[in-house]
């Protein structure tokens, strides 16, 4: 079991991995720490922009580093997060398909599709709408979960190759990383709403 934190915004204890982690840079500067392995000393945060609106305007902060901090805006702070948020998906792709657990290509997505090989797919934003309903049909035959995510080209580009009108990860572990990113950032979005 990861162990639990608290967020520095409402003070609720959750596992540290649906936490952010912030630290203090030498400057005062408070930034996000995303590989969550930066030293020195750091407090956590929920990934819920009304969260980081509590953290950034307490002194909370001041007393966690026991200095004077500067904090980054709320829209700097949510930017900051919802692309880095992408990023990690994108780097859960490039990982797949680097280790063998990812296909593509109409083709191939075909076929390990009718072999059940696919546990997961990502089909991209822009992708030819009788293509993505194709995809779809699939997708409900062998009751693989989907998700709309990504262009063409930067679903292309995150593992390696021209663009890609999907992706299918092939991998169980490769799709818990995926979908723990995912709600990550679906939970985040609809924060958003909340400000
Ligand atoms: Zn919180």
């Amino acid at each position: 079991m990861p162990p639990e934190r608290t967020c520095v915004g409402c003070k609720a204890k959750r596992d540290q991995t649906e936490l952010l982690r912030l630290v203090c840079a030498a400057s005062g500067e408070v930034v996000f720490d995303h590989t969550g392995r930066a030293p020195g000393r750091g407090t956590y945060v929920c990934c819920d922009a009304r969260c980081f609106r509590r953290a950034f305007k307490s002194p909370r902060l001041t007393s966690v580093f026991q200095r004077a901090v500067v904090v980054p805006t709320l829209d700097a702070a949510c930017g900051t997060i919802l692309s880095s948020l992408y990023d990690r998906l994108g780097g859960c792709l490039s990982i797949a398909q680097r280790a063998g657990g990812l296909v593509s290509g109409y083709m191939s997505l075909r076929r390990a599709c009718s072999r059940s090989r696919v546990v997961y797919m990502v089909v991209a934003e822009d992708a030819a709408a009788q293509r993505a309903a194709e995809y779809r049909v699939w997708c409900a035959e062998q009751e693989i979960p989907y998700i709309t995510l990504f262009t063409k080209e930067e679903l292309g580009r995150r593992i390696g190759k021209t663009s890609r009108s999907a992706v299918g990860l092939l991998n169980p572990h490769f799709r818990v990383s995926f979908c723990a990113t995912l709600t990550l950032l679906q939970t985040f979005e609809a924060s958003l709403d909340f400000l």
